[in-house]
């Protein structure tokens, strides 16, 4: 039987590589829901050539345009609620969550609920409430499958390694401003900030690239996918990008997970783990490189990564004030109203003036401290 696949965030970057994944793999699986947040237009598309059963959307006003230009029949769906019911159906086997921020955090936790298998690319959600979602996925049993592409590396190395594991090493590109001076980051035009050297993807995840914020919350990411302390993560400066993250082991033997960079490998691995199929991607030739390069990263250039590291290690709802405040931070930036340099500047002021922190928080510590790092980014931002 072919197994059903809900997409969530099908029409952004993740979600239509999800969708090559499934078109190229039709005979094993099929797919049932889709959603995305206003882009009408792409997601009746999506609708015709795949036939799912069921579409979500926002808000009503666009459910409205959906449903005059989505195939009939197709139920349509709207927001929180919408995305609950999408993971909850019996007719989901695997859900790929591909919306970015940390909203996805509520269907991540209802689908978990639900015993679905995970294939998770939104790393937002596993920042702020890893501490809640990884002991709920343990005590359902729920396999949550990284698609981010360094996780997804270390995930493939690990396998029946995990006991001999001394550390992980985290790729980074270091993205479009690796080389040049940070005086004169505010020189180059969002275009530029969002033409990232070696992947394509959505906005937020590419300026975080340009920050190195994304390697900040993908140290954290890690901490909770493979249960990790702090210090047992190091990040290393890889322009190439053709090494996507390694393992080191006990003995000094290192594994590293090598491929040219497109996402359809670690999301079409998310979705047929543990085997293995043939990809329609273009393979690594090894002719073609001609150094592969490493650096450490330079955290005074880049203090976003310094700044998540710090919000790991306090804990409790940091790094859920680190993510709310980057993502706002993002969010006025690619609406023009922020400079690139003051990303992190502010970032770092609203962490340090999140003074009612939680040790052990809740779901609801989180969703405030959420909110209201959310307001105090606003108000800096003003
Ligand atoms: P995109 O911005 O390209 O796509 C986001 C998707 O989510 C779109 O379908 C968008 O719909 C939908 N969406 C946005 N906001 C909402 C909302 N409020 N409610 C419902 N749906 C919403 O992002 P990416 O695909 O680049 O990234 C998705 C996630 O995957 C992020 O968390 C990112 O960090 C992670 N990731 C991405 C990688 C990549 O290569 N792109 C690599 C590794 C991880 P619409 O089109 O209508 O706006
Ligand atoms: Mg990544």
């Amino acid at each position: 039987m072919k197994k059903r696949i809900a997409i969530l965030g099908s029409t952004g970057s993740i979600g239509i590589n999800a969708l090559k994944v499934i078109s190229s793999l039709s005979d094993r699986f099929e797919v049932t829901a889709l959603s995305a947040g206003s882009n009408i237009k792409a997601l009746s598309d999506q609708a015709r050539s795949f036939h799912p059963k069921v579409l979500c959307v926002r808000d009503s006003a666009l459910a409205g345009r959906l449903k005059a230009s989505a195939p009939s029949g197709t139920k349509i769906l709207t927001g929180a609620d919408g995305l609950d019911e999408i993971v909850s159906r019996g007719d989901v086997d695997i859900v790929i969550f591909a919306i970015s921020g940390s909203s996805c955090a509520a269907p991540l936790i209802c689908a978990i609920k639900k015993r679905k298998r995970i294939a998770l690319a939104n790393k937002e959600s596993l920042v702020s409430a890893g501490a809640i979602v990884m002991p709920l996925a343990k005590k359902n049993n729920v396999s949550i499958i990284p698609v981010d592409s360094e996780h997804s590396a270390i995930f493939q190395c690990l396998e029946g390694k995990r006991p001999f594991l001394n550390k992980v090493y985290l790729t980074a590109t270091g993205g479009p401003l690796l080389d040049i001076p940070k005086s004169r980051f505010d020189r180059y035009s969002r275009k530029f900030i969002l033409n990232h050297p070696k992947w394509k993807m959505g906005g937020k995840i590419s300026v975080d690239s340009a920050t190195m914020m994304n390697k900040g919350l993908e140290v954290i990411e890690a901490k909770w996918l493979f249960d990790l302390e702090e210090e047992r993560i190091d990040v290393l400066v890889h322009p190439e990008a053709a090494i996507h993250s390694m393992i080191e082991l006990i003995d000094g033997t290192i594994f590293a997970q090598i491929s040219l960079p497109d996402m359809r490998i670690p999301i079409q691995y998310a979705v047929t783990y543990p085997a293995r199929f043939r990809t329609e991607v273009e393979f690594l030739n090894f002719s073609n490189i001609k150094n592969l390069s490493f650096r450490k990263p330079d955290t005074g250039k880049f203090p976003s990564l310094r700044l998540a590291r710090e919000a790991l290690k306090r804990g409790g709802t940091h790094p859920a004030v680190l993510n709310a405040a980057d993502e706002e931070a993002v969010k006025s930036y690619l609406k023009g109203r922020m400079k690139f340099s003051r990303i992190p500047v502010l970032i770092e002021r609203v962490l340090e003036r999140h003074k009612r922190a939680v040790k052990e928080p809740s779901i609801g510590d989180i969703i405030g401290a959420e909110s209201w790092a959310r307001e105090e980014m606003a108000k800096l931002c003003r």
